[in-house]
């Protein structure tokens, strides 16, 4: 049966509460609006409320509003889920109020009378209440409101036991049932204490509406309100047990942020305190990529179902994938295209032959101002400078230690002249040094691959000489080429997710087609992972001679090669290491994620240095 939300809106005339309550009620003054719509700000017309569960989140911390509110950042965890699930069992009813002056009650369910017998007046339950007061500011759904009469309270529903507390309930909690008090008394109720409700322990808490606690909320309620206007992302919580149970850990970086800003900005140093890992080793959702040619991916209710010619080829549940990789002639239906862009997980574009075509993604992130900072620090040529210096030396350093430590014989000349370069690289006052310190280190680097290659059935003619593109000349240039393709994908995909733009870069300029600062965040990870992955693939016999095809001058993979050596490269993105600047374990796919979102930190001014990623 469909499912109609109301939102009772007070306080749009001149009126006292009372009397407003009863307007709000009977008049149009009623408006009809799913209740996600209270409190969103893009509306022309619409009052800007604050919806009272954020208040809640405001109070257990103000980076984590921030996260949420402003920027519309989402991540369940354990306790978020549990939380919805405690609130779904409650909100399967939708109700109006019984007017608080004639206490009509026939709009509204009624159970079992809820009292001890004594003869009071038999309460009216009304569940999954939505009331907004222009007012206040602020729009709330009630989980539960027992009336009688002209009396209401509130009854909300929490996941978990009964706090061990003296007040056996925690700050926010409070703040947000006497917000939803505060509304009923808008809307013309007598409302003097409400109840909290543990799932956990199936335990009541009575919360008395004390003048104390209602100043305390209408101050928070002030200061919210100016937060959810600010575009600073406030500091985060130093060392606070709030954090592990925080589900946007993981994109706050309560820890790693602190530790930027008190380190100097050198890797190899020390000196933070020790960083809790709240950010998962591994990401349980990895990418799906679909390759059959001629193939659909549908869906069946949260599973993504890929078929061809009426035969189902695979099932995948939704939330195990991180983004969906479409390969040349693959279709995709309306339905899966709206579920994935909700779920916030983008659909990749490639040709047959994995040449990234683009992405479609959702719109879930409000994220104007980290594209503005993004926007003003490429037009400022110092950050320009800064960040170029940043990556170029941890691509050049990459670079020597994978030589260092795989080329046979090792070309120690090659590898002092690197260095050499480095150290030039950390005092260069121009990006176009940089450039040019960049063209010698690769030059080194290129010159020496060949010696950390151990092909199992190469030919001697298919030996890697130079680095070539557009077209690739030889199997290890093929090789190169299409895992910087892929890289760039990746990187593309982490960027959007941080509601970066990936089209306008520092370091790369911007041009038609071209996803620059995806390629600026690439750089580092060049060596790390591409380079390395085709080390492994060769060197392993992953990929063999018959993997390729020559076309005139240009050498390519076939799909069977493809597919080799997409393994190679899955498997090097998957694999655990230890971060080099947090020293905490994490998959190298993590380690990209949160370099954009440090990027994304730095260029707002959240962290004060980025720091490009090294391997010793
Ligand atoms: S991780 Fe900690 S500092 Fe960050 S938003 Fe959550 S509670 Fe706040």
């Amino acid at each position: 049966m469909p499912v109609v939300c109301r939102v009772l809106l007070s306080g749009l005339q001149n009126h006292s509460p009372r009397r407003g309550a009863m307007d709000s009620i009977a008049t149009p003054a009623t408006i009809v609006a799913p209740p996600e719509l209270a409190g969103d700000r893009s509306g022309e017309d619409a009052p800007d409320l604050l919806p009272v569960r954020m208040l809640n989140e405001f109070v257990y911390c103000p980076r984590l509003f921030h996260l949420m509110y402003v920027e519309g950042r989402w991540e369940d965890n354990v306790y978020t889920i549990e939380g919805k699930d405690a609130h779904r069992r409650v909100d399967k009813l939708d109700h109006v109020l019984p007017d608080p002056e004639t206490a009509d009650v026939k709009e509204s369910a009624k159970e079992p009378p809820d009292t001890d017998g004594g003869g009071d007046e038999r309460p009216t339950i009304t569940r999954s209440v939505t009331l907004g007061s222009t007012r206040l500011g602020i729009v709330a759904r009630l989980d539960l409101v027992s009336t009688a009469g002209d009396e209401a309270v509130p009854v909300d529903t929490k996941r978990g036991r009964v706090p061990n507390n003296p007040e056996r309930s925690w700050e926010p909690e409070r703040v947000q049932l006497m917000a939803q008090g505060l509304l009923l008394r808008e809307h013309g109720y007598r409302c003097d204490h409400g109840v909290l409700y543990y799932e956990g322990s199936k335990t009541r808490v009575d919360v008395p509406f004390t003048p104390e606690l209602e100043a305390r909320t209408l101050r928070y309620i002030e200061a919210a309100r100016t937060a959810a206007r600010s575009t600073v992302l406030p500091d985060p919580l130093e060392d606070s047990p709030k954090c592990s149970g925080c589900s946007l850990n993981a994109i706050c970086l309560p820890d790693e942020t602190l530790a930027l800003r008190h380190v100097p900005p050198d890797p190899t140093t020390t000196g933070h305190p020790p960083i809790r890992r709240l950010y998962p080793a591994r990401d349980e959702a990895l990418p799906l990529y679909v390759q059959e040619q001629g193939a659909m991916v549908g869906k069946r209710g949260e599973m993504l179902v890929i078929e061809k010619a009426g035969e189902e080829l695979a099932r995948v549940r939704l939330r195990d994938v991180s983004q969906l990789v479409l390969c040349g002639r693959v279709g995709i239906t309306a339905a899966a295209i709206h579920l994935l862009c909700e779920a916030a997980v983008p659909i990749v574009h490639l040709s047959a032959g994995h040449w990234f075509y683009g992405i479609t993604h959702g719109i879930t992130l409000r994220n104007a101002f980290d594209r503005a900072a993004q926007f003003r620090a490429a037009a400022d040529p110092g950050r320009v400078l800064e960040f170029a210096r940043a990556i170029i030396a941890a691509k050049g350093a990459n670079q020597r230690t994978l030589l260092n430590r795989n080329a046979q014989p090792k070309p120690a000349g090659a590898i002092e002249r690197m260095a050499t370069f480095l150290r030039k690289l950390e005092h260069a006052s121009s990006v176009d040094e940089i450039l040019g310190l960049e063209g010698n280190l690769a030059s080194l680097y290129f010159q020496n691959f060949s010696a950390m290659l151990r092909p199992r059935d190469f030919d001697a003619e298919w030996a890697f000489q130079e680095r070539n593109r557009r077209p690739p000349r030889d199997p290890v240039n093929a090789l190169l080429s299409f895992g910087y393709a892929l890289l760039t994908k990746e990187c593309t995909v982490a960027l959007l997710a941080e509601g970066l733009d990936p089209w306008w870069g520092l370091f790369h300029q911007p041009r038609h087609g071209r996803p620059a600062l995806a390629l600026d965040l690439m750089e580092e990870f060049r060596p790390l992972i591409v380079d390395s992955a085709v080390i492994t693939a060769v060197n392993t016999g992953m990929v063999t001679a018959g993997d390729f095809l020559r076309s005139g001058a240009a050498c390519v993979l076939t799909a069977s090669g493809r597919k080799a050596f997409l393994k190679a490269y899955e498997a090097r993105l998957n694999q655990l290491v230890t971060h080099p600047v947090f020293d905490y374990r994490c998959s190298w796919r993590q380690v990209i994620r949160l370099q954009a979102r440090l990027l994304s930190r730095w260029l707002r001014g959240d962290v004060p240095v980025y720091l490009g990623i090294t391997t010793r």
